[in-house]
């Protein structure tokens, strides 16, 4: 049975060291409690009380970590079925496939092409996470070709070949040029043994694969048995009905029953359930919303990957943190003493809403964001949190009418019963009722005059 916070903190050391990275042993024993932390990161706990602990302590989705010089993708560490029920902490690694066979030129250029692909999206900078790379003959080869794609990009890897000597090559290539800790796929009932010889060896996670679930449990008990504790999950289905049953099996295994053979993340190839780009993006975004940790796709597909991005960015952010800009002032389009100032609240989405439609417009301006706890427009007002009083403090608190030659402030026009208690609360200004929706204010812009 999983121990509560105090019973755990009871088995700590309690010196309160930090070594941890937490400040206290209680706050890492609630970190513990909550699945959050491992336990081998207090180097002092007794051997007594790490058997006790062992059990409780362990994640029941264990975190593994993907890296290349650095550069890491993490899955795993999730405690809940539902992200309304608290939050998923790790996004799922996005993968684009790649095979050794390919000319060398077309290799390097498919690198260089995804590598490079960025998505601006609420002020966040969205990229692929990695390549997989596909051996089709000889270790040298495969070798070879890890090198090429490592010296274009150093991202993390997915190694696949069911050929142990060939894979040990490849590992070979890759902690050599890029200190990689790459996946190997994939282990299965006929060669599982070398494989998990070979991930033990080089400190590899070893993804598993078998065609039922009780096959699957059975295998990666074997694995560990071997040694390997990183252990990444192919169900082996490739239908969306399937995937998604399994899938979800998984995870409520994992959680609700703590079935450690199955305590692990999962891997998902939407280019093999279906043969129809339509097909492929909806394979795709069901393995991100339905406990894909490490997706490979195909091909890279600017069309698929920036919503997938998107949707994963939104998938895997708090949600009752909502994601927040900076209250301030922003300038947009070089503004000047003569141009318009508007008010928004500090939701990165309205935020980047209004910002985008200005900067879009052209037209200069000045846009005054208030602190109004991460929240819209709308629920903000209604929370209390961008009322009269909230606004005339970020006016006066950011000065903005140093850079104005005029007084006039523009409000969004969901919120244009605030504008009397406005003027009161910002004497000397004169307050306007923009549109309602950013996407007419640049029509609203075109006619706004400072005088
Ligand atoms: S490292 Fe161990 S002893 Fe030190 S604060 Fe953390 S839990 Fe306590």
């Amino acid at each position: 049975m999983a121990l509560s916070g105090l019973q755990i903190y009871k088995l700590l050391p309690q010196t309160n060291c930090k070594e941890c990275g937490f400040p206290t042993c209680l706050a890492f024993a609630m970190k513990l409690a909550a699945k959050q932390a491992e336990l081998d990161k207090c180097p002092y706990v007794s051997e007594e009380a790490r058997a006790q602990l062992a059990e409780s302590a362990a994640p029941p989705v264990r975190l593994v970590t993907l890296s290349a010089d650095g550069r890491e993708v993490k899955s795993g560490n999730e405690i809940v079925l539902y992200r309304h029920e608290k939050t998923f902490y790790n996004p799922c690694g996005i993968f684009i496939r790649l095979r050794d066979n390919m000319p060398l030129e077309a290799l390097k250029s498919a690198v260089r092409e995804a590598a490079g692909y960025k998505v601006d999206y609420v002020g966040k900078s969205l990229t692929i996470d990695g390549f997989a790379l596909e051996a089709t003959g000889s270790g040298a080869a495969f070798a070879a070709a890890i090198r090429e794609v490592l010296a274009t990009a150093v991202l993390p890897l997915i190694l696949m070949s069911p050929e142990a000597q060939v894979l040990e090559q490849g590992l070979s290539a890759a902690k050599e040029v890029a200190s990689a800790v790459p996946l190997l796929y994939a282990a299965t009932a006929e060669n599982w043994e070398p494989l998990a010889a070979l991930a033990r060896k080089f400190g590899a996670p070893l993804a598993v694969r078998a065609n039922t679930l009780s096959e699957l449990a059975a295998l990666t008990e074997k694995v560990k048995g071997a040694g390997v504790d990183d252990i990444v999950l192919d169900p082996g289905v490739r239908d969306l009905k399937s995937a998604l049953a399994l899938n979800t099996l998984i995870r409520r295994l994992a959680l609700k029953k703590t079935f450690r053979p199955l305590g692990y993340p999962i891997i998902a190839f939407p280019g093999e359930m279906a043969d129809d780009e339509g097909m492929v993006a909806v394979a795709a975004t069901q393995a991100v919303t339905k406990y894909g940790g490490f997706i490979v796709l195909d091909e890279f597909n600017p069309a698929l990957l920036y919503p997938l991005l998107a949707l994963r960015t939104n998938i895997y952010t708090d949600p009752q943190k909502p994601i927040q800009v900076q209250p301030g002032v922003y300038e947009i389009n070089n503004p000047q003493p003569d141009s318009p100032l508007m008010v928004t609240t500090n939701f990165s989405i309205t935020y980047f809403s209004v910002a985008n439609e200005v900067d879009g417009s052209g037209l200069p301006g000045w846009l005054l964001v208030a602190d109004a706890e991460g929240m819209s427009v709308l629920t903000a007002w209604a929370a209390g949190k961008f009322d009269a009083e909230r606004i005339a403090k970020a006016v006066k608190s950011t000065n903005i009418a140093d850079k104005l030659n005029h007084r006039k402030l523009i409000i969004p026009g969901l919120v244009s019963v605030l504008l009397g208690e406005l003027e009161e609360a910002l004497p000397g200004w004169q307050i306007l009722v923009g549109p309602r929706e950013a996407v007419d204010l640049p029509a609203y812009l075109k006619l706004w005059r400072a005088n």
